[in-house]
């Protein structure tokens, strides 16, 4: 099932997306609500997505799937291709960092740089987005945590991003996290880690991977950071960036006012962004 939020007649809520059609939920509360609840809503919104009234996704603004996760963390340095870019080895151990809750962006949204900053760039990423989570997961048992998968993009300001040993301010600017167009439920995709990902700016191609080339794979991740850390429904993991960065272009590329982002997944759909210089 496509489970997406959002926005028509001035209300925003979940609904369930149906060819180019959505068809609302009726669940009340966010997707986070939705998530929560999910075992026992699935059969009832099969139902409602087969026989309720449909408006037109034309018709409907599309919000972030996951309005506000309680947690978003991002995986560094997961492509093969990427670390040689990034001019580092090969990670013995995973590298995360965390992306602010008000970073979260709507998947057609523009993309702020923000005023006094120059080097904004795009990292096409595949999102796992957590249902049942919980803690101490084993990799064996991470699919069951999973409840869906959307596309992201890990924007990131490449100066604040190394400006310190952390990477966390630099990929937690307002705007940076948009995620969409909407929820694609773990059943219906099978293995996540068989998916063409792909990046374009103004429609020149600039990142085109496989999932299966992730370092660490995504059942590896949900271990990891569930040794001492509880996930809940909606967290939102991003699962890391091919290679084909803006900053590892020669000479480097950063994104300008006007640019157009696209990042598509098959499977799952594409976002899209227009760059836009804060006021
Ligand atoms: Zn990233």
């Amino acid at each position: 099932m496509k489970l997406c939020t959002f926005t028509h007649d001035g209300k925003t809520r979940t609904g369930i997306v149906v060819g180019e059609t959505v068809v609302e939920t009726d669940v009340p509360g966010t997707m986070l609500d939705l998530i929560r609840e999910w075992d026992a809503l699935k059969p009832r919104l099969e139902a409602k997505g087969a026989t309720g009234q449909a408006i037109p996704l034309a018709h409907v603004k599309l919000e972030a799937p996951v309005p506000r996760p309680g947690k978003i963390f991002a995986i560094g340095l997961n492509y093969a291709d990427h670390i040689a870019e990034s001019g580092l080895g090969t990670p013995e151990r995973q590298v995360w960092f965390t992306k602010a809750q008000t970073s979260v962006n709507a998947p057609f949204d523009p993309v702020l740089i923000a005023r006094g900053t120059a080097t904004p760039d795009y990292e096409a990423e595949l999102v796992a987005v957590i249902g049942k989570g919980g803690k101490h997961i084993d990799a064996a048992d991470a699919p069951a945590a999973i409840f869906g998968y959307c596309v992201g993009n890990d924007f990131t300001e490449r100066m604040w991003q190394h400006a310190g040993p952390q990477w966390s301010l630099g990929k937690s600017f307002d705007t940076h996290a948009p995620m969409g167009p909407w929820i694609v439920t773990a059943d219906e995709i099978g293995d996540p880690h068989d998916l063409a990902i792909r990046c374009y700016v103004n429609g020149e191609e600039r990142q085109n991977s496989n999932t299966r080339h992730l370092v660490f794979d995504i059942w590896q991740q949900v271990e990891h950071l569930s040794v001492g850390m509880t996930m809940e429904p909606g967290d939102c993991l991003f699962t890391g960036t091919p290679g084909g960065i803006g900053a590892a272009m020669d000479p480097r590329q950063f994104l300008k006012p006007g640019d157009v982002v696209r990042t598509e997944i098959d499977g799952l759909g594409h976002i899209e962004a227009t760059m836009v210089a804060e006021g």
